[in-house]
């Protein structure tokens, strides 16, 4: 790692003002990612502005939404009482999510921003249509991925918050990695008012994406049953040591009839 300044500004703006200083700063949020990467030299980084001091850190809920700040660590999500009480199955998410020290450490925002194609809230935003907001404006999850590691972000915009409008029934499962916990693959089904949203991580080769094939079996007949047929293409699914294309096919249709068993 390259000897680097250190900043922890208390708002968002003077977060933005004092990353406009150097080209080679980047934001820090929990650090899971970013200090490994600038430790092996994968990245590199001349300042770090640190988010801790920016008020981001919070969890609210409404009737019909839930919105989680930036800084909120996967920890305080897998326990907050309104996630629990309202998105339970956004709760189990978080609480899967690598071991303790990650999820001490992770927060929602710094997942998002990294889009790793193997994280878990990418399939949760997706699913269920939540919105990014950010120091300069809100971008849908569908615009919000871009592919692997790749987001609409643009330089120096920081994510403020996440609104996850409330489904009426939601459930993920994943076949985690055991040695990261990572997704293989990871399956987010939400039921909502206007239909059925499926959202598949870890599978990818351009990170998370919306399953067509089963989200149209299931709003014909949303029942385990009627995924049995379902067909999943191998194609532009990855094909890497720790699981071939079609295995991962396979994994989709298993992880979504578990993520459905949930929710029957
Ligand atoms: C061993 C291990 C196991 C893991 N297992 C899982 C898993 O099972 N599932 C899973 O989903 N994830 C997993 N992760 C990822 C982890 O959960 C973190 O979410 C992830 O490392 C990034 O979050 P962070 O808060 O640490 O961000 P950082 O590492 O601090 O930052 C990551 C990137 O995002 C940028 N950034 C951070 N916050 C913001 C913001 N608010 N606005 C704009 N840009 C921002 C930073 O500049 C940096 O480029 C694992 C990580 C490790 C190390």
């Amino acid at each position: 790692m390259y000897e680097l300044e250190y900043s922890m500004p208390s708002s968002v703006n003077d977060a933005v003002a004092e990353i406009k200083k150097s080209s080679e700063a980047k934001y820090l949020a929990g650090g899971m990612t970013l200090i490994p990467t600038l430790k092996a030299r994968l990245s590199s980084a001349d300042m770090l502005v640190d988010l801790k001091g920016a008020n981001l850190s919070n969890v609210s809920v409404s009737s019909s939404e839930i919105v989680i700040g930036s800084m909120t660590r996967h920890c305080d999500v897998a326990s907050s009482s309104e996630v629990l009480s309202s998105l339970p199955a956004l709760a189990k998410l978080a609480g899967g999510i690598g071991d303790h020290m990650v999820r001490n450490c992770g927060t929602i925002g710094g997942s998002l921003a990294n889009n790793d194609p193997a994280a878990c809230y990418p399939s949760a935003v997706l699913a269920l249509d939540a919105t990014i907001i950010t120091n300069e404006r809100a971008i849908t999850a569908e615009d919000f991925f871009v592919g692997m590691f790749e987001t609409a972000l643009n330089e120096n915009e920081i994510i403020t918050e996440v609104k996850f409008p409330i489904p009426e029934k939601a459930s993920y499962i994943k076949f985690p990695n055991p040695a990261s916990r990572y997704a293989m693959v990871g399956v987010f089904i939400a039921k909502k008012a206007n239909g059925v949203a499926v959202a598949v991580t870890g599978a990818g080769e351009n990170g998370v994406f919306r399953c067509s094939e089963i989200e149209n079996a299931l709003n014909s007949s949303f029942n385990v049953g009627s995924i049995d047929n379902v067909e999943i293409s191998p194609d532009g699914l990855n094909n890497a040591i720790h699981a071939s294309g079609s295995y991962r096919a396979n994994l989709i249709k298993e992880m979504a009839k578990r993520a459905l068993n949930e929710m029957i």
